[in-house]
């Protein structure tokens, strides 16, 4: 679960962690006073579930607080379209007011779980900024690494370690290393599965503070994160994904053009890469689950149609719990419900299949039917 900018930032700060100070406003006119109240010249902050704001138009300086009513005037209510967006965008419902900050160096932090490791990271880069992705891929070099043990927790000779190879002031390397240590503690107590601070600045005056904030929370750890479980905002949601939460189906929405029906998350990854491996590109990831109901696998096809961007459709099922013919059945009825029918390449194996495609056979729509899932590629990559 993703948390806005302002949200972010209060839960550091309640970690000591220094930020601006600042308001989120939900209309022009509470963005004027806020703004008043800071001083006039402020910075006005789309608040989405998403980065590159910056570069989108999502953040601009405001010379007084009119025109920091105009500023948020001109994003509430619009949609903000970045690059991690996706083309819809996402919806501006409020805007973060903040003081302006005279930034001498912005650096990069965050903390994550490394995977290959299992371990949690925490990565620091010299390079902060709104060009950071780029200097991933092009400089790997300039991203620190610190690996931590969490039976003794982030360790402050790391902290040092970072301080140094990011070339901080020894004036600033005792309290960079708290902020790390607080951001650490922050991230293991609220069960965050990031936090990223880009950018952590440097300001003239010298001293660090946290200019930006994304959190995002463990959704498996939310029933023992309740008050900040109340920090959900569903309208940053993609609105299919809400759909297919409400039936238990675990469904992300991607950018391709074919929708996939897969029961079981590694079928569904094995899948997607393989008809990509075919030149085909995936509009969503569909694991529908294990023991499926004929009305669930129809309520996975019925929500797949309902994306506009699904022009072929391939269902790959492998019959265990789920049987063949019950998936089958809700193949067909959601198919023979819905407005559109696109073409449809079925792959079935296991349990009852002979009867499953049967009544694909017989159900008279445009399926194509085959028996692995390389003759599925192939087909659904056209
Ligand atoms: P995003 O990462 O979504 O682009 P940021 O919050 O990082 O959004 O803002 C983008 C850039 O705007 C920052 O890199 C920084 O240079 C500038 N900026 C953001 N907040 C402030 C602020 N309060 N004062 C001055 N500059 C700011
Ligand atoms: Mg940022």
């Amino acid at each position: 679960m993703k948390l806005h900018e302002y949200q972010a930032k209060a839960l550091l700060a309640g970690y000591g962690v220094p930020v601006p100070l600042g308001e989120v406003a939900e209309s022009a006119e509470q963005a004027r006073k806020a703004a008043a109240r800071l001083g006039g010249r402020t910075v006005v902050k789309a608040q989405v579930h998403a980065g590159g704001r910056g570069k989108a138009g999502g953040v601009k300086v405001a010379a007084d607080a009119d025109e920091a009513h105009s500023v948020a005037a001109a994003l509430i209510d619009t949609r903000l379209v970045t690059f991690q967006t996706g083309p819809r965008g996402a919806p501006v419902d409020r805007v973060l007011v903040e003081q302006t900050v005279d930034v001498a160096r912005e650096l990069y932090l965050s903390v994550t779980t490394d995977g290959g490791r299992r371990r949690p990271v925490v990565i620091a880069s010299a390079a902060g900024g709104m060009e950071i992705e780029e200097v991933a891929r092009t400089d790997p070099s300039q991203i620190l690494q610190e690996v931590v043990d969490p039976a003794i927790g982030f360790q402050p000779f790391q902290g040092r370690r970072l301080a140094t190879g990011l070339d901080l002031p020894p004036a600033l390397v005792r309290s960079f290393v708290e902020l790390v240590t607080n951001c650490y503690k922050a991230y293991m107590e609220k069960d965050c599965s990031m936090i990223e601070v880009n950018p952590l600045v440097v300001t003239t005056d010298g001293v660090l503070l946290a200019l930006d904030a994304k959190v995002s929370i463990d959704d498996d750890a939310l029933f023992r994160r309740r008050e900040e479980g109340q920090l959900h905002d569903p309208n940053q949601d993609e609105p299919l994904e809400v759909e297919a939460a409400k039936y238990d189906i675990s469904y992300v929405k991607l950018d391709g053009n074919v929708g996939c029906m897969v029961n079981g998350a590694g079928l569904a990854m094995a899948t997607m890469d393989t008809i990509q491996a075919a030149g085909a590109e995936p509009a969503n990831f569909l694991d529908v689950g294990g023991g499926a109901s004929e009305e669930k696998v129809a309520q996975a096809i019925t929500i797949m149609l309902s994306d506009s961007q699904v022009e072929r459709v391939l269902v790959n099922i492998f019959g265990g719990i789920l049987r063949c013919d019950i998936a089958a059945r809700g193949v067909v009825a959601a198919y023979e419900q819905a407005q559109r029918q696109p073409p449809l390449v079925v792959r079935m194996l296991g349990t009852n299949v002979d009867e499953g495609k049967a009544i694909l056979a017989d159900s008279g729509l445009p399926i194509t039917q085959v028996n692995t899932l390389q003759e599925a590629a192939t087909a659904i990559a056209g």
